[in-house]
């Protein structure tokens, strides 16, 4: 006999388990599928491990600093196998702590492989439930059909389990992925070179930032081989070598594989059962995150939306307080913050400069500064921040910075612009001194306006 529940959810990601907990916070019987560890990407495999690699990467330039400030003695040696032993412990306590919250929040979790059966029921090797409602949760994989011989280059998940820092490095992609860990592992000794078809890496984000970032990373001795279409990668005795489309070859002990995710629906069953998938692979969903199946909704990355962590939390508690709170919840799409933890790091919210300008009169205020910290210690690196304001209503469209702190900066103005905060209200807005954030406030004459002039923007 089958266990009747009145949610299952596939997939134990950040999505998942936020999904999981606020049914069971509403006294839905909930039960979760894993096939994997508990925590999916974002704590296993993604966000968490990169953002502890980063920091490690991040003390190389802090003991060169250190000498500016007047500090003797200050060098060091990286042995990746200490810090990839300190990682694992890590993840494992946080793996616990999402375990916990599962236990705690009187949803199941049920190791294995899920596989629809039918819209209602579900296989968990060989277990069968059901239930009133299912949440699809399984994330995505990196994508390996960009370009030949992908398969035998690193993805993001082995570069996390490294134990030893490569000689040199090939980063094949252009994206998040690509540059966050080249910028990594070049911090950490490795002798970098990214290969993307773009003329400047990171497409969608704002042009200045694009262009400052491509220029940081070269400053610091990354290679960017940009603007040439890539063929084939392929492994020989002496590392790999990768053909570019103008005949050109670049090689290196290591290749990195970052072109790109693609959403995990293969083997669960999902079209026989009638939810319809996008042309990527992709199941399709309405702004309520509801497939083409009834009784069967879709969250996260495996919907191929905006693939991040953040949105697929939000995603899953809309469709949890909608379906079992009683209160209709939707994800608001068009303003999701993201930062790149590259070094100098990225963070944007709201529109680019370029977008902007395509739908009204736009006032450009930037600063452009070296900060404080580096400069006293010596170096050239700069921060530069953006702001995009509309023409006529004075609204804020667009945050944009490179530079330190620049994630933990942005979050915080996010808070703004969803209030709709306008130009005036950043004037008026008392500065923190000394700070970089302060130079959000203080910009008085925008250095450029431009677009078309028309109504104001909505
Ligand atoms: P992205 O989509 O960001 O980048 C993929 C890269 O691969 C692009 O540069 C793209 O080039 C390139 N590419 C794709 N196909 C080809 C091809 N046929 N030939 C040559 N180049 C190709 O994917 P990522 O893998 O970097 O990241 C996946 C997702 O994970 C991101 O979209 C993001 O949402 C999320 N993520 C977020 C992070 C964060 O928030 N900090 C960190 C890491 C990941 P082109 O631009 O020219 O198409």
């Amino acid at each position: 006999m089958s266990e009747q529940f009145d949610l299952i959810v596939i997939g134990a990601g950040s999505g998942g388990v936020a999904a999981s907990r606020r049914a069971a916070a509403h006294g839905a019987r909930v039960l979760i599928a894993e096939a994997d560890r508990v925590g999916g990407t974002c704590v296993i495999r993604g966000c968490v491990p990169k953002k502890l690699m980063m920091y490690a990467a991040g003390y190389a330039q802090a003991l060169q600093e250190a000498s500016g400030y007047g500090w003797t003695d200050v060098s060091g040696r990286f042995e990746m196998s200490r810090w990839a032993d300190a990682k694992a412990r890590e993840i494992d306590r946080l793996e616990g702590i999402y375990r916990k919250m599962l236990a705690d929040g009187g949803v199941e979790l049920a190791l294995g492989r899920a596989r629809l059966l039918a819209p209602d029921t579900v296989d968990i090797d060989g277990r069968t439930l059901r239930a009133g409602r299912i949440l699809i949760a399984t994330g995505g994989a990196p994508a390996h059909d960009a370009l030949p011989g992908l398969e035998l280059a690193m993805t993001s998940n082995d570069v996390l389990n490294l134990r030893e820092v490569p000689k040199s490095l090939l980063v094949i992609g252009g994206g998040y992925i690509a540059m966050e860990f080249a910028s990594i592992l070049a911090g950490l000794g490795s002798k970098v070179t990214v290969a993307y078809r773009a003329t400047h890496p990171l497409r969608g984000f704002d042009t200045d930032l694009r262009t400052r970032l491509a220029q940081a990373l070269e400053a610091r001795g990354i290679t960017l081989a940009a603007g040439v279409g890539l063929k084939a990668l392929q492994r020989g005795e002496s590392g790999f070598a990768l053909q570019r489309a103008d005949g050109s070859v670049l090689t290196a002990d290591a290749a990195l594989n970052a072109t790109g995710r693609r959403p995990n629906t293969a083997g669960l069953g999902l079209e026989e059962a009638g939810v319809r998938l996008t042309a990527g692979g992709a199941v399709a969903v309405d702004a309520d995150s509801r497939s083409s199946a009834p009784g069967i909704w879709a969250i996260g990355d495996v919907t191929d939306r905006v693939n991040l962590t953040p949105v697929a939390i939000a995603e899953g508690r809309a469709f949890a307080d909608t379906e079992f709170g009683g209160r209709h919840v939707r994800v608001d799409h068009r303003t999701v913050a993201s930062a790149v933890f590259t070094d100098p790091p990225i963070a944007t919210v709201g529109l680019s400069e370029a977008d902007a300008m395509k739908l009204g009169p736009v006032d450009v205020y930037e600063a452009d500064f070296r900060p404080m910290k580096t400069a006293f210690a010596g170096s050239d690196a700069r921060s530069y921040m953006k702001l995009v304001v509309d023409g006529l209503s004075e609204r804020v469209l667009g945050i944009h910075m490179i530079g330190a702190d620049a994630p933990e900066i942005v979050q915080s103005l996010a808070v703004a612009m969803t209030c709709g905060a306008t130009k005036r209200d950043f004037d008026r807005t008392l500065a923190v001194h000394p700070t970089a954030a302060e130079e959000f406030v203080l910009m008085r004459q925008p250095s450029r306006s431009v677009g078309p002039v028309s109504s104001p923007i909505n």
